[in-house]
């Protein structure tokens, strides 16, 4: 069982839970300095300031390393 860690849907094969992932709503923001995806409400307490919710990694701020995935799929060619 696979389990999406940012709706927490299960999926029964890796395939469906990648595939999953790309239209997770849950997930519509990425760190470029872990390459972790998670919700915005994991990422601010108050809406403005972000930070990378991964212990290990101290990406923030939108715009620098944290990213809409809807931006960046906009700017893909
Ligand atoms: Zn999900
Ligand atoms: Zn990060």
């Amino acid at each position: 069982m696979h389990t999406c860690r940012n709706c927490k849907r299960t999926f029964s094969s890796e395939l469906e839970l990648e595939l999953h992932r790309d239209n997770c709503a849950a997930g519509e923001l990425f760190c470029d300095a872990c390459g972790e995806r998670f919700a915005e409400s994991e990422a601010t307490d108050d809406g403005w300031h972000f930070h990378c919710p991964n212990p290990d990694c101290d990406g923030a701020t939108i715009g620098e390393n944290i990213h809409r995935v809807e931006d960046v799929r906009l700017e893909a060619p």
